[in-house]
């Protein structure tokens, strides 16, 4: 198959592209650089499966694109991490909004099937716990984090409006915080800053008193159940992401005991909005997609600490 990945040259995308390629499909990876690096689809450039447009998905897509016979896209480009994505609000709520409504077009003029990469953070802060997919939310629309979680929202409504009109076949995974190799050392999500942290000696920053609850999941599952939602016949919204809690403190003295670090923590003002608790419900997942993530936390961080490592040029 002929498959088009936006954001392919991020952290999530770049493992979804390798995926891909693997499996012997044609890709097309389309990302503008923003937050996403050359160094993750190196390994490709010399494979003649491989295309890489660098574009911004706010502009007009290239004509060819439209005659290139495609037959899905995943749309995953868009700013993830809160610094990345509230250092130009306004920037974030054009990608994630105009964006989408131009890769829907894309969609509905080459016969693709569409999957959005959607987010846990449509349900805000949450007052339901865990998070099922038909809990509409508790989002501040107003605040630091709304230009992610609203526009996030907004492009689910376009994506299930654009199916409702022009009948293109859609898929919307809600992602919920995942972490591994590929990160930027400087991607400021909890996972890699900890880490980071830890093998440099500095202190962990902990905002709030890290009792905040977050559930980690690790990026092979997370792109494991991006594929099986877009062969599946299910729509969604699906939820992806690892149910096993952790408070934030908990994080932090996992990875100090992993990388044998003797940083210590030091506690930061709590980020507004910062949800409280997140869970993901996936009972959805584990019974339409036959889906379900099977690398721990502990696991997950032996996995990404040696990467980081080597990205520090520590050994
Ligand atoms: P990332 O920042 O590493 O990757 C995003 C990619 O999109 C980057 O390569 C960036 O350069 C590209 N991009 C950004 N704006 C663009 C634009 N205007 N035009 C073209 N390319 C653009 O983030 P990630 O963690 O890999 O997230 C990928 C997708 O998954 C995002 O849509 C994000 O909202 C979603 N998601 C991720 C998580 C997570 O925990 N990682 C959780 C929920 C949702
Ligand atoms: N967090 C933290 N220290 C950091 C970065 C994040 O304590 O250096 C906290 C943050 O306040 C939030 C949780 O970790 O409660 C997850 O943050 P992240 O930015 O990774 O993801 P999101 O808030 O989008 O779920």
């Amino acid at each position: 198959m002929k498959i088009l990945v936006t954001g392919g040259m991020g952290f999530i995308g770049s493992h979804l592209v390798t995926r891909l390629l693997q499996e012997g499909h044609q890709v097309i990876c389309l990302d503008n650089g923003y937050t996403g690096r050359r160094l993750n689809i190196q390994i490709h450039l010399d494979n003649p499966a491989f295309q890489l447009i660098l574009q911004d998905v706010v502009d007009p897509l290239p004509a060819a694109l439209e005659h290139s016979g495609i037959q899905q896209i995943y749309h995953l480009a868009c700013p993830a991490s809160p610094p990345h994505y509230q250092a130009d609000p306004i920037r974030t709520i054009r990608t994630s909004v105009w964006g989408t409504y131009n890769l829907l077009q894309l969609a509905q003029k080459t016969g693709a099937r569409f999957l959005l990469a959607s987010t846990s953070e449509v349900y805000g802060d949450p007052l339901v716990h865990p998070q099922p997919e038909d809990y509409w939310g508790h989002v501040n629309p107003i605040g630091p984090r709304a230009c992610y979680d609203e526009s996030k929202r907004l492009a689910e409504t376009l994506a299930f409006d654009w199916q409702r009109q022009h009948s293109i076949e859609i898929r919307v995974a809600r992602i919920f915080n995942t972490y591994g190799p590929a990160m930027r050392e400087d991607d400021g999500r909890v996972v890699s800053n900890f880490i980071v942290q830890a093998l440099r000696g500095d202190p962990l920053t902990v905002y709030g008193d890290g009792s905040q609850t977050r559930s980690f999941c690790y990026v092979s599952d997370l792109v494991e159940g991006l594929v099986q939602l877009m062969k599946g016949s299910h729509t969604g919204p699906i939820n992806l992401g690892n149910p096993n809690e952790f408070t934030i403190l908990e994080l932090a003295q996992q990875v100090l005991a992993l990388t044998g670090s003797a940083s210590v923590i030091a506690h930061h003002p709590l980020p507004e909005d910062d949800p409280k608790q997140r869970q993901p419900d996936i009972r959805k997942a584990r019974t339409l997609l036959a889906w379900e993530p099977r690398v721990p936390l502990h696991e997950g961080l032996q996995l990404t600490i040696p990467y980081f490592r080597q990205r520090l040029g520590l050994g």
